[in-house]
C-alpha cells in the first residue's frame, strides 16, 4: 500500500542514513536582545527545547555527547547532521557564523549543518556563506519559524515580523540554491480550524521542501500560558482523534513534492503548563496515515496550483 505522506527521509534525499545532533550554537534572538523586544514569541521558552547533553559545553562537546546519547539508544547512523536550533543561528556577524558552523563541521562524522532561524534573521550574505558550505560537499538545510501564515497572529504572538518578511526569506534561500523548510504551530491564539487548514493554500505558494507541524505546546511562565489560563475560548486544542483529523485535511491540500517532518512536539514535562496530551510522533504518524487511507485519501488530493495564494488572507 502507497504511503499517502510524503515523508521526510533522509535515505531518500540524501541516500543515507543520519542522525540529528542537537547544537546550541550561544547565539540569540533579536525579539530578546531588545532588537526587536525583550519579551520574545509569547510561547517561547528555549531552555525547553534544549537536550541535556548540548548544556554548558563547547560545539564539539556537543557533539561529542549527542553521538554518546544516540548511540546509546542503538540509533545507527551513516553520518550526523548539526542541528543548529535553539534561538536564531543566523543572528551574527558572518565571521562568528563561519566559525560556528566550522567548528561543528570539523567534528568527525559530520557530513553537513541544519540551521534554525527566524526568517528576519538572514541576509544575502549568510545565505552566500551557507550555499559555499553547500559547494564544498556538506548537506545544509535552513529552517524558517514560519510559526503562522497570518500577520494578525504574528503580531499577537509578538513574532515581531511578518509573513511578507517569511516569503522573502523562503525566496531568497531559493535563490541562493539551498533547501529550506519551515516549522506551522496548530493552535495559536484567534485561529480557527478553518484558518489552519486555509495555511496550506499559502504555504503551497513558497519554495519549501519540507514542513513541521507542532501543536502549540503552552510552556510554564510564558505570557502565552496566562493568556490560555485568562481566554481558553482563544485556543483550539484537539484531542488527538481530531487532531489528525485536521492534519489530515491540511495534508490533503499541501503540495505533493512538499516532505513531512514532525507532526508533533514534546518537551519534558516538567516545562507544560495545561499539557495537551497528544501522542508520539510515531503513533500519531501511524495514526495520520491511516486517516488518510480510510478517506481514500493522499497528501495533494485537493492541491491544485491554482489553490495558491501569495497573500496572507488576514485582514486584520
Ligand atoms: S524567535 Fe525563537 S528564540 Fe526568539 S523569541 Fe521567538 S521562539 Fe524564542
Amino acid at each position: 500500500m502507497n504511503n499517502p505522506v510524503t515523508l521526510y527521509s533522509y535515505q531518500a534525499r540524501y541516500g543515507k542514513r543520519l542522525q540529528r545532533l542537537t547544537v546550541d550554537g550561544g547565539f540569540t534572538c533579536p525579539n530578546r536582545d531588545g532588537s526587536l523586544s525583550t519579551g520574545g514569541c509569547t510561547f517561547c521558552d528555549n531552555d525547553a527545547f534544549h537536550p541535556g547533553y548540548t548544556h554548558g559545553k563547547r560545539i564539539s562537546g556537543q557533539l561529542e555527547a549527542g553521538v554518546a546519547f544516540h548511540g546509546a539508544r542503538s540509533r545507527k547512523a551513516d553520518g550526523y547532521l548539526a542541528y543548529f536550533q535553539p534561538f536564531s543561528n543566523t543572528y551574527a556577524d558572518l565571521d562568528t557564523l563561519s566559525r560556528r558552523y566550522g567548528e561543528a563541521l570539523s567534528f568527525p562524522g559530520v557530513c553537513g549543518l541544519v540551521v534554525g532561524t527566524r526568517p528576519d534573521c538572514i541576509t544575502a550574505d549568510k545565505l552566500r556563506l551557507l550555499a559555499d558550505i553547500k559547494a564544498r560537499g556538506f548537506i545544509v538545510e535552513v529552517e524558517y519559524g514560519i510559526e503562522s501564515v497570518y500577520d494578525r497572529t504574528l503580531r499577537r504572538v509578538n513574532r515581531g515580523h511578518d509573513f511578507a518578511c517569511t516569503r522573502k526569506a523562503f525566496e531568497m534561500t531559493a535563490e541562493a540554491g539551498l533547501e529550506a523548510g519551515g516549522h506551522l504551530m496548530l493552535g495559536l491564539p484567534g485561529e480557527t480550524r478553518e484558518m489552519m487548514v486555509a495555511s496550506a493554500d499559502v504555504l503551497n505558494s513558497l519554495p519549501v521542501s519540507f514542513l513541521k507541524f507542532h501543536q502549540l505546546q503552552l510552556l510554564k511562565g510564558t505570557p502565552m500560558a496566562a493568556e490560555y489560563h485568562e481566554k481558553p475560548g482563544d485556543f483550539l486544542r484537539p484531542g488527538p482523534q481530531d487532531y489528525i483529523s485536521l492534519l489530515a485535511d491540511i495534508i490533503e491540500r499541501l503540495r505533493p513534492d512538499i516532505a513531512i517532518g514532525r507532526i508533533v512536539s514534546s518537551v519534558p514535562a516538567r516545562f507544560t503548563d495545561a499539557p495537551w496530551g497528544l501522542l508520539r510522533q510515531d503513533e500519531l504518524m501511524k495514526r495520520l496515515v491511516a486517516c488518510l487511507h480510510d478517506r481514500d485519501s493522499f497528501q495533494g488530493r485537493l492541491y491544485t496550483p491554482a489553490a495558491k495564494v501569495r497573500q496572507c488572507p488576514c485582514t486584520g
